[in-house]
């Protein structure tokens, strides 16, 4: 047959594989606004100009682009205006939804705090942050009410007894959580301790490490008695066969949306190898973490296109320049300790935990514990990631008299289960990504389930959380709560909750199977929202006094 003298119907070029911005791969053009405003100017500089610029000419002189974006280098975020409705989150511009003070975030790496630390944060608080106080769910503190003006002072203060608020937010390493029983615990065998503070010491505010994809959460602990497997790089402790005790790494956790537990690289490193280890998972972020879309900058996407083998050979290869030892899983809890209560130290003496509610202290608040901890012989107190706080080292005789005090400043060792497994993000009241209003609706569901169920006592943990974002961890507890506007009955839209059901068993173990249930149709608005956490409690005593 001739052929034909149609002309052939032009293949479709083939499309050039769009980069994801990753810079390994040559696309060092930044392709958004957070990437153009890293490069422009690296973020950790700003603490110059805050110095001496701005706080000297007030919240007005701040050049929007460090305002909005590198103050978060040093743990500074305007906080949202009072008055707005979550239903106006996403439509007002930056400028409409923010206040002319700060939020300004402490890290406390480790949870570990000296008699000093602390009264210097309650000092600050009641003297510059209008005795605001929270306790976080990585152990840091956060204030509100900041005024750029008193930021150099504060950090003066801070820094002269050995805090910092360096990298506590932004696209860099975040506060390292770790265990808050480390060093004293019966069950520990390596404390995680010197690697934490050998990481903050040698790359915390390097230059080298300040532009990250996106934030990069740690944890590093003997005890999985932290959400590990919820940070984009973890150390559990465990036993070696052959090598004895040392730590099984963990990549690519991180909740948000799109939320996914960090993987074992089936990888056994030793104490001293951990600051160098961390130092090659974060520059493969770096390096090759995608920064094109902001919500695909975690390393969480990048670990789900490549998988942990070629992680952990990336890892070796490029990185460490040796092969890391194989090494075997951890034991892992059957549930979440939040170490609550009173429990031996390895020393003989005690430890006492208690907690406030939902997370919520004061500077006096915390200047009475400070008081009352000297009195009771101790000069430690840790926090942990469930939003509460240890005292350590008490001797048996001045436990009882411990718990006493810590009652009379509404910090509880017995509490309720509600005040125990209950949790709150910041919410509406300070954070300007906020739909609803989550620690005073904590309070108040916590005490109205305290009248209602008083002897409930089981295990239920509740995480209120005031959008999407998922701070207080939604889809890991018993009852995640996503905060979003709803229809009530009278067809209005108000503010209510996405419900995720059953998540907490699969974050004590580390399966992604483990998320809570978001089942279609499961919310709340938040007025209902006591009943219909009471109407749970009631169903699961009754499912359980049935199975028995
Ligand atoms: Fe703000 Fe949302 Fe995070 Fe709560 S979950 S602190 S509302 S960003």
């Amino acid at each position: 047959m001739a052929p034909s003298s149609t002309p052939a119907t032009p293949t479709a070029r083939p499309r050039k594989a769009r980069g994801e911005g990753q810079w390994a791969l040559g696309h060092r053009e930044p392709l958004n606004g957070n990437e153009r405003s890293k490069k422009d100017d690296n973020p950790l500089n700003v603490r110059a100009r805050i110095e001496n610029i701005y706080a000297k000419g007030g919240f007005d002189s701040i050049d929007p682009a460090d305002l909005r974006g590198r103050f978060r280098w040093w743990g500074l975020y305007t906080q949202r205006k009072e008055g707005i409705d979550g239903g106006r989150t996403a439509v007002l511009e930056p400028e409409e939804l923010e206040d002319k003070f700060f939020m300004l975030r402490v890290r406390i790496d480790g949870g570990a705090l000296s008699l000093d630390q602390l009264r210097t944060i309650a000092g600050i608080s009641r003297e510059f942050a209008r005795d605001s106080a929270d306790i976080t769910d990585r152990q840091n503190i956060q204030l509100h009410w900041v005024r750029i003006e008193d930021v150099p002072e504060i950090w003066r203060r801070l820094e002269a007894v050995g805090l910092q608020t360096t990298e506590a937010c932004g696209d860099c390493p975040r506060v390292v959580t770790g265990s808050p029983v480390a060093g004293i615990s019966v069950d520990e065998l390596v404390d995680g301790t010197p690697a934490i503070r050998e990481i903050i010491d040698r790359y915390i505010g390097d230059p080298k490490y300040s532009n990250l994809p996106r934030k990069f959460k740690t944890n590093i602990g003997w005890l999985a008695d932290t959400p590990y497997m919820a940070n984009d790089v973890s150390f559990i402790g465990v036993v070696h066969p052959e090598y004895g005790p040392g730590f099984d790494l963990w990549v690519g956790g991180g909740l948000s949306t799109n939320p996914r537990l960090a993987e074992r690289l089936g990888a056994w490193v030793p104490l001293a190898e951990i600051p160098e280890v961390w130092e090659g998972v974060v520059g493969i972020f770096r390096d090759y973490g995608y920064r094109r879309l902001r919500n695909r900058a975690r390393l969480k996407f990048l670990l789900a296109d490549w998988g942990t083998a070629k992680f952990r050979e990336i890892l070796e290869k490029e990185y460490l320049g040796r092969a890391l030892i194989d090494g075997p899983a951890p034991e892992l809890p059957e549930k979440p300790i939040d170490h609550i209560g009173v429990h031996k130290q390895r020393d003989g003496l005690n430890y006492v935990g208690a907690t406030p509610v939902v997370g919520r202290t004061s500077g006096t608040q915390l200047a009475k514990l400070a008081d009352l901890v000297e009195q009771h012989g101790s000069r430690r107190v840790r926090l942990t990631p469930y939003q509460k706080l240890l005292v350590l080292d008490v001797p048996d005789d001045r436990v009882e008299s411990l718990i006493g005090g810590l009652r009379a400043i509404d910090l509880e060792a017995r509490p309720s289960s509600w005040r125990r497994g209950t949790m709150a993000c910041t919410g509406i009241e300070y954070c300007k990504l906020a739909i609803v209003e989550t620690k005073k609706r904590g309070e108040e569901l916590v005490s109205r389930l305290e009248q209602r169920l008083a002897g409930f006592d089981g295990d239920i943990s509740i995480n209120i959380n005031g959008c999407p974002n998922a701070c207080a961890r939604t889809q890991v507890a018993d009852i995640g709560l996503k905060g979003q506007l709803v229809m009530n009955a009278a067809g209005e839209q108000v503010e209510g909750f996405q419900v995720h059901l059953g998540g907490a068993l699969g974050m004590a173990k580390g399966e992604t199977a483990g998320f809570g249930r978001k089942v279609r149709g499961l919310k709340t608005t938040a007025e209902e929202l006591p009943g219909y956490v009471e109407r749970l409690a009631t169903n699961y005593l009754a499912d359980r006094s049935s199975a028995t």
